[in-house]
């Protein structure tokens, strides 16, 4: 970056003097001024006589009057009178003065007014000036714009697996140590999350035995109320590592789909009815895909409409409504339910592997924080979409939408 900042400011600095060296040589030419008054202080070196002075004065437009050669200082006259035989100088106002020896005693003075610069000059050297500098500036900053859109194209173009497109920026780039660190950044993310699925895979695996010894040890204890929540808590443990399982294999493969022709009505029907008796009491489905067919997989669109009605059962005050819709290109499966909803910043982040915004709440209702990464894999796998809004029902509104070819 302070390669990207000494190069703005060294080209600035340039810009700037050389562009008003550049205007001042070409608009306000003093040499070619010069040139002239030495020339005309030469011809009146030449003006000896009355006559000739008359001549002169009547002719020209110049003040010309003769002086006692004792007003002027002395020393300074003989001496450019000996050298050029003329003396130039200019008062403060850049008036000229040209003194010529007349005769011994007199000293010719022609007095020539500055010429004019205007204001409205002024105003047109501003405007060239400011012009050539923004266009030079421009110049130099639509590489370094054109760097910046691609290093954001880039960014922008971050995969789940956290790989990112090329960054193609020239070798000479000032932005190209930004583009080889953002690089560096993407193998990173690509290496700790390789790191995660792997470990999530590895420990899910080797908990399964210990699990299962559990279990079976379990069952030769006395029954009793302490017996049964146990069951319960090994039960939901062994689903997680079932889940944590089955995600980190779906990260690896896309499984095999079997794709068929599923009556939607059947299929909500279902999954409702895989859900124990006492707690469907609260679900209600509004089915509005009559005789519809959805073409896919039957066990991974069940599976998604599980988690959602799960995580519902998990959320909701009082109840949770599963409506199917039909829409020109789309069916879809909506969950709405009346818990807490989803604050809008975090609608996204849930679907993210992992995600459980709030811990206490999360681990207090169990959950690995896999459930929706599930249903947004499997959607995919569809071809369609899943999001977030908030419900009517005053909770959170989740949507399966699932192209209708
Ligand atoms: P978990 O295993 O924690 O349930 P999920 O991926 O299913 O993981 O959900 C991620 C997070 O999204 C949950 O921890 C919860 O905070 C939030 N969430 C999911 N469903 C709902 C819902 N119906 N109402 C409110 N919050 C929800």
């Amino acid at each position: 970056m302070l390669k990207l900042f000494a190069r703005f400011y060294f080209f600035i600095v340039i810009a700037l003097i050389s562009l008003s060296a550049l205007l001042d040589n070409v608009l306000f030419n003093d040499n070619q001024e010069e040139e002239f008054l030495k020339l005309l202080a030469i011809s009146l070196t030449q003006v000896q006589s009355q006559q000739q002075l008359q001549q002169l004065q009547q002719e020209s437009h110049y003040q010309i009057t003769l002086l006692p050669a004792q007003s002027i200082s002395f020393p300074i006259a003989e001496n450019s009178f000996e050298q050029s035989k003329y003396l130039l100088t200019y008062n403060e106002e850049g008036d000229a003065f040209i003194y010529t020896r007349f005769d011994n005693a007199q000293i010719l003075q022609t007095i020539l007014p500055a010429p004019e610069r205007s204001g409205s000059g002024f105003f047109w050297y501003s405007l060239l000036f400011f012009t050539l500098l923004a266009l030079l500036t421009a110049l130099w900053l639509w590489p370094v714009w054109r760097d910046i859109k691609t290093l954001q194209g880039s960014a922008n173009s971050l995969k789940q697996d956290g790989s990112i497109a090329a960054v193609s920026v020239p070798k000479g780039s000032s932005l190209r140590v930004i583009a080889d660190a953002l690089q560096q950044l993407s193998g990173k993310v690509q290496r700790l999350l390789n790191n995660q699925r792997e470990l999530t895979g590895a420990v899910a695996h080797e908990f399964r035995t210990p699990m299962a010894r559990l279990k079976f040890s379990m069952e030769s204890i006395e029954p009793s109320q302490n017996k049964q929540s146990m069951l319960e808590d090994v039960t939901e443990l062994e689903n997680l590592i079932q889940e944590m399982l089955e995600f980190s294999q779906s990260e690896h493969h896309t499984p095999e789909l079997a794709i068929a022709e599923i009556p939607v009505h059947d299929l909500t029907q279902q999954v409702i009815a895989s859900i124990t008796a006492h707690r469907q009491d609260s679900i209600k489905i509004h089915n509005n895909c009559e005789n519809q067919l959805l073409i896919a997989d039957g066990h991974f669109v069940e599976r998604a409409l599980l988690n959602l009605v799960n995580n519902g059962l998990k959320y909701a005050q009082h109840q949770i409504i599963v409506t199917t819709h039909k829409t020109k290109q789309q069916i879809q499966i909506i969950v709405d339910d009346d818990g807490p909803g989803i604050p809008d910043t975090l609608k996204e982040k849930v679907f993210d592997a992992f995600y459980r915004p709030d811990k206490s709440r999360a681990r207090h209702k169990g959950g690995a924080g896999l459930g929706l990464a599930t249903v947004k894999k499997i959607m995919s796998w569809h071809g369609g979409h899943c999001w977030v809004e908030d419900s009517g029902y005053g909770g959170a509104k989740f949507i399966l939408e699932f192209p209708l070819t």
